[in-house]
């Protein structure tokens, strides 16, 4: 025993006695990603850093509820998130940091990013998703479902199912209408909405679409991520699902579709800042940011790097909004309150 803890002792201090820059550079990443092709994105920043990559991976609020619990001791460095509402929530609950790079002001649009007040912003949106319309062919026309407005008009009535108004993909969609109509009229088409229901919200966006091709109803909203993902499934439950289906990207005649985005943010106690600074402009690259939209069958968030994405060109190109999505995220509280005001569960 007392050799044991002599040697232990010793190595010890021989690890103190070693130079910073000797040691293993490390980056601890909290990802709600979990997508093959990240893996070959991981080793190759390794590979052009010799930075190693310890992953902890969980769902978006394992994340966060591990970054709260943890608090300054978190070994966090970056944070992968989906959806602008939970990056806006974790910004303002004092999670992040913010973060000042030319590198990403050049690449990343600002409207893809977390607000800037003069610090640099807390997140930076990586890819890009839109926030589409699904119709059954047979008992739908296309031209009844081509605006977000018409899931609240009478004319569709019992035919529209959703998953629950209160997941972020809806909040954010809903932030965004608000932010485009006024909350008087959002509150209005929320209600509309509701009355048009042919079931309560359950389940998630894939289940809205299956839930469309059984005619259990007839009009759905989804991320294009999950269609395109039936797009590419290779089982033929998923294929007969896809041929009953249209899609519509909404308010192309207006102000365009909803577009949210899948993002990173450096942590607020990050033991490993310089490592953080660079995977998020790593993240930026145009070989990274093809791995990492096509993971997920996103769009890149830097404008002209192409994916040979098969399912992406079927669904080709569309007019998205141009609002920042941070917008819509800060509109999440007062979305909330019309959801329970109207009884959208
Ligand atoms: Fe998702």
């Amino acid at each position: 025993m007392k050799i044991l803890s002599t040697a232990l002792a010793a190595v010890v201090a021989l690890a103190a006695a070693l130079p910073a820059a000797a040691q293993e550079k490390v980056l601890n990443l909290y990802s709600a990603r979990h997508y093959q092709t990240d893996e070959a994105l991981y080793a190759n920043f390794t590979k052009a850093t010799g930075i190693r990559i310890n992953r902890v991976d969980a769902d978006d609020a394992g994340i966060l509820a591990r970054l709260k619990s943890e608090g300054a001791a978190s070994p966090a460095d970056v944070v992968l998130l989906v959806d602008a509402a939970r990056l806006w929530n974790a910004e303002s609950q004092g999670l992040f940091q913010p973060f000042k790079s030319a590198v990403l002001e050049q690449r990343i649009p600002a409207t893809l990013r977390g607000a800037d007040a003069g610090q640099g912003s807390q997140w930076f949106g990586f890819s890009t998703r839109g926030r589409v319309i699904v119709y059954n062919k047979l008992n739908v026309r296309k031209d009844d479902v081509d605006t977000y407005e018409e899931l609240g008009d009478p004319k569709n009535k019992g035919k529209v199912c959703t998953r629950s108004g209160s997941h972020p993909y809806n909040l954010s969609l809903f932030g965004a209408v608000m932010q485009h109509l006024g909350e008087p009229a959002t509150e209005t088409w929320l209600k509309g909405v509701v009355n048009n229901m042919a079931r309560a919200p359950k389940g998630g966006d894939t289940d809205q679409i299956k839930a469309v091709a059984s005619g259990e109803c007839q009009i759905a909203l989804t991320n294009s991520y999950y269609l395109a993902r039936l797009m590419r499934s290779s089982l033929p439950e998923d294929r007969a699902v896809v041929e009953k289906v249209g899609v519509v990207f909404p308010n192309q005649a207006t102000w365009g579709t909803h577009v949210n985005i899948a993002g990173a943010a450096i942590a607020r106690h990050s033991p490993n800042l310089d490592s953080a600074r660079q995977f998020l402009e790593y993240l930026a690259g145009d070989s990274a940011q093809a791995y990492f939209a096509d993971g997920n069958n996103e769009w890149p968030a830097v404008p002209g790097v192409k994916t040979a994405n098969p399912a992406l060109a079927a669904l080709g190109s569309f007019k998205a909004e141009t609002i920042p999505v941070a917008v819509t995220g800060a509109n999440q509280a007062k979305v909330q309150q019309m959801l329970d005001r109207v009884g959208y569960k």
